[in-house]
């Protein structure tokens, strides 16, 4: 075999070679579709985050895997609905079954407590001055306003308990779900309660005996709104709550579902 041909040989060789690494390649990132997803989740959350040290960042980020759990194990809980549409009540059920899987997020809101409401346990009820000096150190994951008051999410609680393996609870309006759709790109789970009819929403806030006329029809009017914007965005699991007891059990198995590794 002269020169010539043994390079051409050579060539062929090497082309096949290639072609067959390429398809390896090839099929194991078909067997593998969660590469993307760990490599989407991280790119989202660096942007949000835009940390200075990045080669730390990643460490800290990837030490995740080292605790054995499975991102989507802790993947936040963003629930909205209307007020009196049963959210706090269905959520109350669910922090006494599982206290170990779920972990509320307290907000900060600029509204008055309402009686037996607790500082801390609630939400932090803070000052307009206090929330906007939050904004300013870009500590909230998102804030609204809803109802004339402020609301917002606290960023480094959320993480605390993402990083604790446990689910971040969320309980926000609608605007305020868009919003971390928007910073954390498939990073959360959705569910709106719903109320079986504006009527019967009427007829609980007006039994809550906590609001004036004034401000109930306030409510009325933004829930309407949110219920029609809720469907707009799509991203939501809705529950319809029109029987206590069902409806938490409707609320479990769609929580089985988001969070297999949970073993709820
Ligand atoms: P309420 O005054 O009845 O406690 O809450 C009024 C609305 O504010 C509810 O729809 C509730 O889900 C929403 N909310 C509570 N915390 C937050 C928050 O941190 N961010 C946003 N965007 N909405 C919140």
């Amino acid at each position: 075999m002269d020169q010539q041909q043994f390079d051409s040989e050579l060539q062929t060789y090497f082309l096949h070679i290639k072609h067959e690494i390429k398809q390896e390649h090839i099929e194991y990132l078909k067997k593998h579709p969660e590469l993307n997803q760990i490599l989407n989740d991280f790119t989202s959350q660096i942007i949000l985050e835009k940390p200075d040290n990045v080669y730390q960042y990643a460490k800290e980020y990837f030490s995740f895997f080292n605790q054995e759990k499975d991102l989507k194990t802790c993947k936040p809980l963003v629930i909205s609905g209307a007020s009196g549409v049963g959210k706090g009540t269905l959520l109350q059920m669910l922090f006494k079954q599982y206290p170990q899987q779920f972990v509320f997020s307290v907000s900060y809101t600029t509204r008055a407590p309402r009686p037996g409401e607790v500082h801390g346990q609630h939400y932090y009820f803070v000052s307009k001055e206090e929330f906007q000096k939050e904004i300013e150190k870009k500590a909230f994951l998102e804030y609204s306003e809803v109802h004339g008051n402020y609301y917002g999410t606290h960023l480094a609680q959320v993480q605390k308990v993402m990083k604790q393996g446990q689910v971040c609870v969320i309980e926000i309006d609608v605007q305020g779900a868009e919003k971390i759709s928007k910073s954390m790109p498939n990073q959360c789970n959705y569910i709106f309660i719903n109320a079986p009819s504006v009527e019967e929403l009427r007829k609980r806030l007006t039994g809550r005996g906590t609001e004036t006329e004034e401000v109930i029809e306030k409510r009325m009017k933004n829930a309407q709104k949110e219920i029609e914007k809720a469907h707009q965005l799509g991203f939501y699991n809705e529950l319809l709550n029109d029987d206590l007891q069902k409806t938490f059990k409707k609320l479990i198995d769609l929580l089985k579902t988001f969070y297999v590794d949970l073993k709820l």
